[in-house]
């Protein structure tokens, strides 16, 4: 079991506790940023300026190749480009290099705030209310990108480097497809470890379902040799939409994957946007339904797709339209796996021990409804990779908030852990100037 030296970690807590107004400006300077997905080059800009002025660390900024990253099996297709997306990496090269080298990774964008009207405060304007802060991305997951930030400061702020290499990794577009993080993996930022501080309550998660976008496009015109003949599309997209809710659940009567068999719903199914009529007075006679579906370990991208269109062929075959009209079915965005790891592995034995010196007890493991880039250490790059970050609340929703005190926590906690992981060494003079943290 690898341990930190408590003389150490004694230093570098009373840094986190000095640094925490400095490190709560930053987290609500990243919240001021609207970083939507395919947005993300001016927080990017911040943050690499950040990691090279005041963490001193050897920056990459660069815009996901989709050409380079097409063929591989985590590649997600998208419908847009990365014009205005950059990857940031910063990292700390230590003087025992790979041995022990430690990755944090964390997506800068954020979902939609809309509808803006409907939250209490303004969504890119953190407020602080009863130890909580409020704003888009404050909990998922900005938060945990001040935290792994501020981890690595307070440990240099306290005069010590770790003696593995640290990259801090900082990915665009994981709310849509993850093909920011498979972009930084595959430009060969990779590691045997790694930690993604996602909001998820100091719980350390070991295993997470896929997750598959899908559009459904239709129309209710037939040709006739009088004309034509048409029907209400608002109206027949219900019947679509009642027969994918007849999939979920037919889906949830199958799984049988210990760690998910027990949840009420463990495939969910979201219906994200509905398009159809452009008048009042015109029957509507073309739709489109998007959404997402999720897979539990298991499951792959692939059986999936076929069994949804083979189940719709079926199911509509008692409507007297679809019956010899059947919707057009496509697939974009995420294309992402399930997965699940060893929660024994030394990864996890290392950050149990982490949480344990700082909060007491061993993290509670769970599940996650969601993806996360995760799934490309574990699935494609051969690496251990652990979700676990801050308490927070009402993500992809109004009024999204994060616990503050947990991201004091858990700042504390990666601390921790990466001094266990890497080692600490004092930086020397020579080093200490130009690792000039007094600046
Ligand atoms: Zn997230």
């Amino acid at each position: 079991m690898i341990t930190a030296q408590n003389t150490n970690v004694n230093e570098i807590h009373k840094e986190i506790e000095t640094s925490w107004n400095e490190q709560l400006e930053f987290l609500k300077e990243l919240i001021r940023y609207k970083s939507l997905s395919g947005d993300e080059r001016p927080i990017q800009q911040y943050i690499a300026h950040y990691l090279q002025n005041q963490l001193h660390m050897h920056v990459d900024r660069f815009q996901p190749d989709i050409e380079s990253i097409a063929k591989h099996p985590g590649f997600s297709p998208v419908e847009w480009d990365y014009e205005n997306s950059d990857v940031v990496v910063g990292s700390h090269y230590g003087s025992e290099g790979e041995n022990n080298a430690l990755i944090f990774q964390g997506h800068t964008d954020v979902v939609s705030a809309e509808p803006v009207s409907l939250w209490n405060t303004d969504p890119y304007e953190p407020t602080e209310k009863d130890g909580r802060l409020y704003g888009r991305g404050a909990a998922d997951m900005k938060a945990g990108l001040a935290a792994m930030v501020f981890a690595y400061r307070a440990i240099q702020k306290a005069g010590y480097q770790p003696k593995s290499n640290v990259m801090l990794q900082f990915v665009p577009d994981e709310e849509r497809t993850g093909n920011g993080a498979l972009a930084a993996l595959e430009a060969g930022y990779t590691g045997k470890a790694a930690l993604i501080p996602e909001p998820f309550g100091l719980k350390a998660a070991y295993a997470q379902v896929g997750s598959m976008w899908f559009r459904v496009r239709y129309d209710t015109v037939r040709s006739t040799q009088d004309g034509h003949v048409q029907c209400n599309a608002i109206e027949k997209g219900q019947v679509i939409i009642d027969a994918l809710k007849q999939f979920v659940r037919h889906l949830n009567g199958q799984v049988t994957h210990p760690a998910f068999k027990d949840q009420e719903e463990p495939i969910e199914m979201n219906i994200g946007k509905f398009h159809s009529g452009d008048f009042e007075s015109n029957e509507p006679v073309v739709g489109t339904i998007e959404g997402r579906i999720g897979l539990v370990p298991g499951e792959t991208v692939k059986e999936r797709k076929e069994s949804m269109r083979a189940f719709l062929r079926e199911a509509l075959q008692s409507d007297d339209w679809f019956c010899d009209h059947l919707p057009h079915i496509e697939f974009y965005g995420f294309h992402a796996e399930p997965t699940e790891s060893d929660d024994q592995s030394q990864l996890f034995q290392a950050l149990d021990h982490a949480h344990e010196e700082v909060i007491g007890g061993q993290p509670k493991r769970r599940t996650l409804p969601s993806t996360t880039d995760a799934r490309f250490f574990q699935l494609y790059y051969d690496s251990d990779a652990i979700c676990y970050g801050p308490e927070g609340g009402n993500f992809h929703e109004i009024d999204e908030w994060v616990d503050l005190e947990s991201v004091k926590q858990v700042t504390k906690v990666y601390a921790n852990l990466l001094s266990s992981w890497c080692g600490l060494e004092k930086i020397s003079e020579a080093t200490a100037e130009e690792v000039d943290v007094s600046k």
